[in-house]
């Protein structure tokens, strides 16, 4: 048997045919299981993500050994673009296969890559990620969250927050301190935890635009197996990191891991500049005009920044710290483009028009989740000291903490 690549002009007429003759259009997946709309979503994700894994059309680039098809960022793109009118399970990109499924292929042991990135390609499970926690999650390595030996498992204390979706998933990579007399980067450990055990107390977060996406969870006495444990107990920095490379990676749109791209349709069809201009008619305001044209520009600029960095990480050019180019980006980006489009709706941003469509109003709403482009997968404070310090190679940031036992470290003073 040939061990040549299909040809991506070959994978995409095989995907077009497929797509057609498999997958629902967009908005026409038919409810099932659940009454709860909110539910349902993560029912279909599920549906859909199980369709695309029998179909030989899971986990494009990911290894085939673990149920995916071992094919190239090519071949996700053609998949992406003909993907475009159908539904597809976009919940389950980020984070359970471009962040949690990512890191587990270059980290886990062999038992883990077979039950949680198979299960995640295959659409059986969902992954989270725990790392967060109220002491603050710029600081991660002082996270409080502990781990502790006990035979063949690790029992679990501690609390997490901000962790997205979680509710929807079966098993999250948790960030835990396993040695608290080690300096705080060297005592920490990944493990991985079953999200639904009556050990985890679990609690929705809603928030001001009426999200409760996030969630927070309290341990008391969670027992783990110790063969989820994964890395090198005590060197859970090491796997974090490759974690954060895969969060900053899929956050700033160049993951070769995610499939299917939101299409903008509805209410949400009326976020970009242009359409807004045109709603709330000031198409032809010369001063409009100009924030138009800018906003485009940035979005060629940021397709451009994504490619360079994209190749630069791959060639070696760029160390992996360059995806917090693209982190900040994405930030950056799409804030000014939401304070340009606040701007243009004016009151209408709020009140929506008189007549017409009410995609105008839901900019207000959209607006009050501004903030979160700039904390989500670090912050943009933080993307800008590692650009300085890992990019840069300027000097490093002082840290009084940095090799002291971590249990000796002044905390809420
Ligand atoms: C949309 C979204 C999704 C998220 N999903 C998850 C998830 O699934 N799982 C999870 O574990 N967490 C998640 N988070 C949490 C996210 O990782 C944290 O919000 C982020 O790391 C910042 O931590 P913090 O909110 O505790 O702010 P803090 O760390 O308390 O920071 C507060 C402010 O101080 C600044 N700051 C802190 N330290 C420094 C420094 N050394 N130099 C300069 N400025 C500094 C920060 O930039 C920030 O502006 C999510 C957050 C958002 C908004």
């Amino acid at each position: 048997m040939s061990d040549q690549l299909e040809s991506v002009e070959d994978f995409r007429l095989r995907a077009r045919t497929w797509l057609a003759d498999n997958m629902p259009k967009l908005g026409e997946m038919p409810r099932e299981g659940t009454e709860d709309p909110e539910e349902q979503v993560w029912v279909n994700a599920r549906i859909l993500q199980k369709k695309l894994f029998a179909g030989g059309f899971a986990g494009i680039c990911f290894p085939t050994e673990y149920g995916g098809q071992g094919l190239t960022p090519a071949h996700q793109a053609a998949f992406t673009d003909e993907s475009v009118p159908y539904d597809m399970p976009l919940m389950l990109n980020v984070p359970s296969l471009a962040i949690c499924s990512a890191m587990l292929v270059d980290m886990g042991t062999e038992e883990q890559k077979q039950k949680f990135v198979r299960g995640a390609i295959s659409g059986e499970l969902i992954l989270c990620q725990f790392l967060s926690e109220p002491s603050g999650g710029s600081d991660l390595a002082g996270l409080l969250t502990r781990a502790q030996r006990d035979g063949d498992t690790y029992i679990i204390n501690g609390q997490k927050c901000w962790s997205t979706n979680a509710f929807a998933a079966d098993y999250a990579t948790c960030l835990v301190r396993t040695d608290w007399d080690a300096p705080k980067h060297r005592g920490l450990s990944m493990v991985i935890v079953p999200v639904k055990d009556p050990a985890t107390h679990m609690q929705r977060v809603s928030m001001a635009n009426g999200s409760r996406e996030f969630c927070e969870e309290f341990f008391s006495d969670l027992v783990i197996p110790a063969s989820y444990l994964v890395g090198a107990e005590n060197d859970g920095w090491t796997v974090g990191q490759r974690q954060l490379f895969y969060e900053r990676q899929a956050v700033g749109g160049g993951s070769p891991y995610t499939s299917g791209r939101m299409v903008e349709t509805g209410r949400r069809a009326a976020l970009s500049p242009s359409d807004v201009a045109r709603q709330v008619g000031k198409a032809d305001d010369p001063a409009v005009r100009e924030l138009v044209g800018w906003a485009h520009a940035q979005d060629v600029v940021n397709e451009q920044l994504i490619k360079r960095v994209t190749v630069g990480m791959t060639s070696g050019e760029y160390p992996a710290m360059a995806s917090s180019i693209m982190r900040l980006a994405h930030a950056e980006i799409p804030q000014t483009k939401q304070d340009m489009v606040l701007e243009i709706a004016g009151d209408t941003a709020v009140t929506g028009l008189p007549e017409g469509p009410g995609y105008v109003k839901a900019i207000g709403e959209s607006y009050l989740m501004r903030q979160g482009a700039s904390l989500g997968g670090g912050s943009s404070e933080m993307s800008r000291n590692m650009i300085s310090e890992r990019v840069l190679m300027m000097p490093r940031e002082f840290a009084a903490d940095r090799d002291m036992p971590f249990r000796d470290v002044r905390r809420g003073r």
